[in-house]
C-alpha cells in the first residue's frame, strides 16, 4: 500500500510519530493509500525550516521566484493524467472534470502569481507639498495555509501560488480525505527546484495538525478554506493573537431565474450549477427560485434533465456525476433527504443511491441528482450547507420577495441571476448579498476578480490583487520634501 509522506525542508518525511491514517477511494469504498496522522512535532519541525528559509527567500528576486512556480506549472502540466487520476481516485469526482478543471486550473493558479508579481505596482501620494508618500509590501513571514477536500490541488495552489511567489514561506495542510496530489506536488517542487523549507506539506487531521498550524506563534498569516464551523474555531484562535486571516467558507447560494429568462441557457446552466462535482463546489446553487408564473414547466424540465444525468463509475468518459468524497458526506446528504421529507418537501427524483454502476464501483459513496420542492425557504432545507447533489425548487413572485429570500440565510457566498431585462439583473445583483453575482452565467471566473463571502461565508478576499495584499504588509514611508 502507497504511504504518503509529509514534506519538510526539502525532503519527503514519514511523520515524526508513526501514524497514519487510511486514504480511501470514494468511488470504491477501498483503502488506497495511507496518508501521514502528524501532530504538533512535525508542525514545528515544518515551521521551523520554514522560518529559516524566510530571509532568503524573501529577498529572492521576484524574477527567479517568478521562474520556479513557472517551471512547478510546467511540470504539473506535463503530468496531467497521472495528476487527474490521482484527484479522482481521492475524490471521487470524475476524471473529465479533474482533466479538464480542476489541474488545469492549479496550472492556472501557478502561472497566474507567478507572473502577478511582476507586474505588481506599488502605491505613492504627494501630500500637499510637503510630503511624498510611497508605500513598501514586504512578505509576512511564515503562512499557514489549510485547505479542503472538495477541489484538492486547485484551492491547495490558490494559497500556496500567491503566499510564496509574494516572497513568504509556507507551512500547508490539504484535506486529510484527498491528501495525494497535495504528496505528489512536494515532488514537483523538488523537481522545480524551490529552495529546502519554503513550502513545507504536513499531512493529517485538522483537530491536531490543523490545530497545531493555527496556534503556532511564529505563523504570522492564516489563509483557510473549508466549513464555516471550522472557521470559527480557527478564527477563536488567531484572532488573540492577532494573526492576519482569510476564511473562504460555506454557502448556500441562490440560483434565480426570472420568467424573462433565456431557457436554452439558464436551464442547463442551473443543472451543472446544481450538480456539477457531486453539488461539492462551494458555489454551486443549491436554492433555485423559479417565478412563478415558469415554475411548474421549469420544474418539469430541471427534473427530466436531472435524470437524465448519468451517474457513474467516475473513470468511464460517459459518467457526468460520480461518487461523493466519503461515507460521511453520503450519510450527511441522506439525512438532509430524510428531513426535506419531515419538513413536508417532495423528493421529485433522485435522494436515493442509483443501481451499481459496475463491479469496481459497487461499494462506492453514489447518490442520484435530487430534486425537492414544496418547502419554505425558511426551513432547515433551505438554511443549512448539504453540500451535495440536491437542489430545493422554491416559487416566487416579485423582485422583493426572491430578494428577501435569497438573503435569509447565514451564507452570502454566491448567486446566479437569470434574466433579459438588465435593469432588473443590475437591481437583484445590488440587494442580494453575496460576495460573488453572476448574471446569465455561473462559475465564470477571472482570477483577477476579488474572491469572497459576506456574512458567515467568509471574511476577507483571495484572488488577483486581493491576494497579494493579503500576503503582504504595507509600510508607508514618509518623506518630507524639501521647503523653498
Ligand atoms: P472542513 O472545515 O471540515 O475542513 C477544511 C480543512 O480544515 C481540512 O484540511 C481540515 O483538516 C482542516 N481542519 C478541520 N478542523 C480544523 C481545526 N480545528 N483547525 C485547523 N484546521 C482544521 O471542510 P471540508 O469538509 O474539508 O470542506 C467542505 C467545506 O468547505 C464546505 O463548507 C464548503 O462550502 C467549504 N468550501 C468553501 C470554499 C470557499 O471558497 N468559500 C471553497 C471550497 C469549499
Amino acid at each position: 500500500m502507497h504511504q504518503l509522506t509529509n514534506y519538510i525542508n526539502g525532503e519527503k518525511v514519514p511523520p515524526a510519530g508513526g501514524a497514519y491514517l487510511d486514504n480511501i477511494n470514494p468511488a470504491t469504498g477501498a483503502v488506497f493509500s495511507k496518508v501521514p496522522d502528524s501532530d504538533a512535532a512535525d508542525v514545528e519541525a515544518a515551521v521551523a525550516a520554514a522560518d529559516r528559509a524566510f530571509p532568503i527567500w524573501s529577498k529572492t528576486p521576484a524574477d527567479e521566484r517568478s521562474r520556479i512556480l513557472l517551471r512547478m506549472a510546467d511540470l504539473i502540466e506535463s503530468r496531467l493524467d497521472e495528476f487527474a487520476r490521482a484527484e479522482t481516485d481521492d475524490n471521487g469526482k470524475c476524471l473529465s472534470l479533474a482533466r479538464t478543471v480542476d489541474i488545469p486550473r492549479a496550472v492556472k493558479n501557478l502561472r497566474f502569481f507567478a507572473t502577478a508579481i511582476l507586474h505588481t505596482q506599488s502605491e505613492s501620494h504627494v501630500t500637499d507639498g510637503q510630503a511624498l508618500n510611497y508605500t513598501l509590501r514586504k512578505p509576512r513571514g511564515v503562512c499557514g495555509l489549510i485547505s479542503p477536500w472538495n477541489l484538492p490541488l486547485y484551492l491547495f495552489t490558490w494559497k500556496i501560488a500567491p503566499a510564496i511567489a509574494t516572497g513568504n514561506t509556507a507551512v500547508a495542510k490539504p484535506s486529510e480525505v484527498t491528501p495525494v496530489t497535495a504528496a505528489m506536488l512536494a515532488d514537483v517542487a523538488i523537481e522545480a527546484g524551490l529552495p529546502a523549507g519554503v513550502l513545507n506539506i504536513v499531512h493529517g487531521l485538522g483537530a491536531k495538525a490543523g490545530a497545531a498550524i493555527v496556534s503556532h506563534p511564529k505563523i504570522t498569516t492564516i489563509s483557510f478554506t473549508g466549513g464555516t464551523v471550522t472557521g470559527r474555531a480557527i478564527a477563536a484562535v488567531a484572532a488573540p493573537m492577532f494573526k492576519k486571516i482569510s476564511l473562504e467558507l460555506g454557502g448556500k447560494n441562490p440560483t434565480i431565474v426570472f420568467a424573462d429568462a433565456d431557457m436554452k441557457k439558464a436551464l442547463p446552466t442551473s443543472v451543472r450549477a446544481a450538480f456539477a462535482n457531486q453539488g461539492q463546489i462551494c458555489l454551486c446553487g443549491s436554492r433555485l427560485f423559479v417565478e412563478r408564473s415558469i415554475c411548474d414547466d421549469f420544474t418539469a424540465k430541471f427534473v427530466a434533465a436531472a435524470k437524465q444525468i448519468r451517474v457513474g463509475d467516475p473513470l468511464e468518459e460517459s459518467s457526468a456525476m460520480g461518487a461523493l468524497v466519503s461515507k460521511a458526506q453520503l450519510d450527511k446528504v441522506s439525512q438532509y433527504v430524510a428531513l426535506a421529507k419531515e419538513e413536508g418537501g417532495e423528493i421529485l427524483c433522485g435522494g436515493e443511491p442509483p443501481a451499481p454502476v459496475n463491479d469496481r464501483c459497487k461499494n462506492g459513496y453514489f447518490v442520484q441528482p435530487t430534486v425537492i420542492a414544496g418547502l419554505s425557504h425558511s426551513c432547515r432545507v433551505n438554511q443549512e450547507e448539504i453540500f451535495g447533489p440536491v437542489v430545493s425548487i422554491i416559487p416566487f413572485d416579485d423582485e422583493k420577495q426572491v430578494i428577501d429570500m435569497a438573503n435569509s440565510t447565514p451564507y452570502g457566498l454566491s448567486a446566479s441571476i437569470w434574466t433579459e431585462n438588465l435593469n432588473r439583473a443590475h437591481r437583484v445583483a445590488e440587494g442580494v448579498q453575496s460576495g460573488t453575482i453572476w448574471i446569465n452565467t455561473w462559475l465564470l471566473r477571472d482570477l483577477r476578480v476579488p474572491f469572497g463571502g459576506m456574512k458567515q461565508s467568509g471574511v476577507g478576499r483571495e484572488g488577483g490583487d486581493e491576494a497579494i495584499r493579503f500576503f503582504t504588509e504595507p509600510k508607508n514611508v514618509c518623506i518630507a520634501t524639501p521647503n523653498d
